[in-house]
C-alpha cells in the first residue's frame, strides 16, 4: 500500500485553491460541465490534485455525458479507495485518493466494458499530465 499523506486542515488550505479544498476535502462536486478535464483527450496521466499519486490514466477515459470526467477503472487497486456515502438521502460509493484521503467523486455500475463501472470524478480533484 502506498504511504498514507496527512495535513492539517490549515496545511490543505494553503495547498490547494478554494475550489479544490471544497471538493477534496468537504466532499464537493463541481457544477457539471465546468471541469477543465471533462472533455480531455489528450493521452497521459490523471494525478491526484492533492498529493500527486497517479490515479487514473487517459486509457480508461471515455464519455459518459454526465458533465465531469469519467473512467472505467482507475490505475490500480490501490490508487483509490471506496466507501459507502449515503447523504443526500441517496446510496452511492464514494471514491477517495487511497494515499492522502481527498475526495474524487463517486463510482456508478452503469459503466462500459470491461469492467461496467463509471468512476465520475471531479476535475477539480485531478492534475493532468500529458504524455
Ligand atoms: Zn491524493
Amino acid at each position: 500500500m502506498p504511504e498514507k499523506i496527512q495535513k492539517t486542515d490549515a496545511e490543505w488550505r494553503a495547498l490547494l485553491t478554494p475550489e479544490q479544498y471544497h471538493v477534496m476535502r468537504e466532499k464537493g462536486t463541481e457544477r457539471a460541465f465546468t471541469g477543465v478535464l471533462t472533455n480531455n483527450h489528450d493521452d497521459g496521466m490523471y494525478h491526484c490534485g492533492a498529493c500527486n499519486a497517479p490515479l487514473f490514466s487517459s486509457e480508461t477515459k471515455f464519455e459518459s455525458g454526465c458533465g465531469w470526467p469519467s473512467f472505467y477503472a482507475p490505475l490500480g487497486t490501490d490508487a483509490v479507495e471506496e466507501h459507502e456515502d449515503r447523504s443526500y438521502g441517496m446510496r452511492r460509493v464514494e471514491v477517495t485518493c487511497a494515499t492522502c484521503g481527498a475526495h474524487l467523486g463517486h463510482v456508478f455500475p452503469d459503466g462500459p466494458k470491461p469492467t461496467g463501472e463509471r468512476y465520475c470524478i471531479n476535475s477539480a480533484s485531478l492534475a493532468f499530465e500529458k504524455k
